[in-house]
């Protein structure tokens, strides 16, 4: 029997077109996107997610490709809506298994080259540069970029027509109506579109919650100008490397107050680079080398550092802890947040916060001044309403973002007369249409964690001990007895994260457990001492009860019985 696709294997009926989110949806970050339609298949962004403490030693999350991996023959491509690393951090890491042409804009392709380059496996994937505004056949699928405006440049948002009808998968997107690099979102395309009818809106909804509209890049610089203006000393400002217009507006605005400006952080230089080669920024001054832009007067510097979310190893949090190979900040200097937390990051942030301030510089974030120092890259309340008054579409699923901003935006779309609204979990598997729109199955979704030198699941048992030996510590034993389990030397005992082995008063501990190990071999019956599995177990629950009477922990205890 021929092996069944995944749409037969869930039962899809040719003629509708399905929608399933293996990532994204309820969660910040790992956007990765099903649509199929006649048992052809589009995967839509593919991001990784930064990792929280649930996941020790993890920094970065990427979506779980398995559900589609068997049958990547039908995979007619992958499309990439924007450079962002929550659209298009996986990529390198994933595209080994899922094999498929790769679609975007310039410049996308241009950060996407660069990342591919980086992963020998991914480096002979086939990416297409499509404009916006083109449309473009893959097996199944007509597609047409729409250009929007929001953080990066390039970004598109994606029409997706089948067979079944025409969907617009939003990406991420505002209606700045002055962004001071590229042009403001294409409203007339939109209108083109909901003028031809649409199944489904599927969309943004990260400031679903923020009443009124984004604002516009054009008043960050002027606001830019005036912070700078109020500032003696050094300045440091940290962004988005992704952030081109900003960076260009931090550069206009540092030029009103004739202060020059270098770039410190590797992914900064890279994304310039990949900016530069796409046509932007190509009419704003040299930078200065961040080497150099120390022998200026303090009064002429402006650094751009990357880490505006607190990353541990990003220039800014290097800075604050008095880490960093060129660059100090001191007493007098200022460093400007032109950035908000991505939720969960919180934290982090907060401690480069404080360590610049415990170093005498003030900290300006947006909430700490009127001026306009930063906007956002996605939709508020007024925007979405807008959207969905020229796409007309007859459903919508909100994605990207927490279950509130989903619902919040679910709330909006009945407001505005929506028929249908279906608010999605990851690995939902949900009719568009032309059908009744409904959630029709679930799917099995998942997160990969990246380490060093492989990438697991996230529920690897590895992960998991790593979580428990966190709150529990360990104790580890080695026995050497003879046959007739009498031991022929001390017993070896070591603990991690239990106690301090240079203390006097704690090291009786070891002392305590050496007495317990002796005690319990003592109390053992004869022929139990031959088995090396009961002698083990025996000795690891007494050591174990013995330090959760002593500590009140329960650590990992490990046995190694030595038979000579
Ligand atoms: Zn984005």
């Amino acid at each position: 029997m021929a092996k069944l696709t995944p749409a037969q294997a869930l039962g899809l009926d040719p003629q509708q077109i399905y929608f399933i989110p293996l990532g994204g949806s309820e969660q910040f970050g790992v956007n990765f996107n099903l649509y199929t339609c006649d048992g052809q298949w589009l995967a839509v962004d593919c991001g990784m997610g930064f990792a929280d403490e649930k996941f020790p030693g993890i920094d970065i999350v990427l979506p779980d490709p398995s559900f589609i991996e068997p049958y990547i023959g039908q995979l007619s491509a992958l499309i990439i809506t924007h450079a962002h690393e929550d659209h298009i951090g996986a990529v390198a890491h994933l595209w080994p298994r899922l094999k498929c042409p790769i679609y975007c804009t310039e410049f996308t392709a241009s950060v996407l080259k660069r990342k591919l380059d980086e992963v020998p496996a991914s480096r002979e994937a086939d990416v297409h540069i499509v404009e916006a505004g083109a449309q473009f056949k893959v097996k199944g699928f007509t597609l047409e970029f729409i250009h929007v405006s929001h953080s990066i440049p390039d970004t598109a948002a994606l029409m997706i027509e089948t067979t079944a009808g025409r969907i617009l998968h939003s990406g991420d997107w505002n209606l700045d109506p002055t962004p001071v690099l590229g042009k403001p979102t294409d409203e007339e395309a939109l209108k083109r579109i909901g003028a031809r009818g649409v199944l489904a809106y599927i969309g943004d909804s990260t400031n679903a919650e923020v009443p009124g509209r984004t604002g516009t890049e054009a008043d960050v610089e002027k606001g830019l100008a005036r912070v700078f203006g109020e500032c003696r000393g050094r300045i440091g400002i940290t962004v988005f490397a992704s952030n081109i217009a900003r960076v260009q507006s931090i550069v206009r605005a540092a030029q009103a107050c004739d202060r020059r400006v270098a770039l410190v952080g590797r992914s900064l230089h890279s994304m310039v680079a990949s900016a530069v080669d796409s046509g932007y920024l190509r009419d704003i001054p040299d930078f200065v080398d961040a080497e150099e832009i120390g022998y200026l007067p303090e009064d002429k510097q402006v650094m751009i550092v990357t880490g505006s979310q607190g990353e541990a190893r990003a220039a800014l949090a290097r800075i604050s802890r008095g880490d960093h190979p060129d660059i100090v900040f001191g007493r007098g200097d200022t460093v400007v947040f032109s950035s908000r937390a991505i939720p969960g990051n919180e934290k982090e942030i907060n401690a480069v916060r404080n360590n610049l301030s415990a170093a005498g510089v003030r900290v300006v974030t947006p909430n700490d001044t009127e001026h306009c120092i930063h906007v956002s890259g996605h939709p508020c309340r007024g925007e979405i309403v807008d959207m969905l008054s020229w796409v007309k579409p007859k459903l919508v699923v909100p994605v990207h973002g927490e279950r509130v901003m989903l619902e919040a935006q679910a709330e909006l779309a009945r407001q505005c007369q929506i028929p249908h609204v279906l608010v999605p979990n990851n690995g939902s598997v949900i009719c568009l249409g032309p059908g009744k729109p409904e959630v029709v199955d679930h799917v099995q979704t998942g997160l990969l964690a990246v380490e060093k030198n492989r990438i697991i699941s996230t529920s690897h048992n590895s992960i998991s001990e790593r979580r428990k030996l966190q709150f529990s510590g360990t104790v580890h034993v080695t026995l050497v007895v003879n046959g007739r389990g009498d031991l022929v030397a001390d017993p070896q005992v070591s603990t991690v994260g239990l106690i301090n082995e240079e203390s006097p008063e704690e090291k009786k501990i070891l002392t305590g457990i050496l007495d317990e190990i002796e005690d319990t071999l003592a109390d053992m019956e004869r022929e139990d001492l031959y088995d090396d599995h009961a002698v083990h177990e025996e000795v690891r629950i007494g050591v174990r009860r013995y330090v959760q009477v002593k500590l009140g922990m329960k650590p990992k205890t490990t046995v190694h019985v030595v038979r000579v």
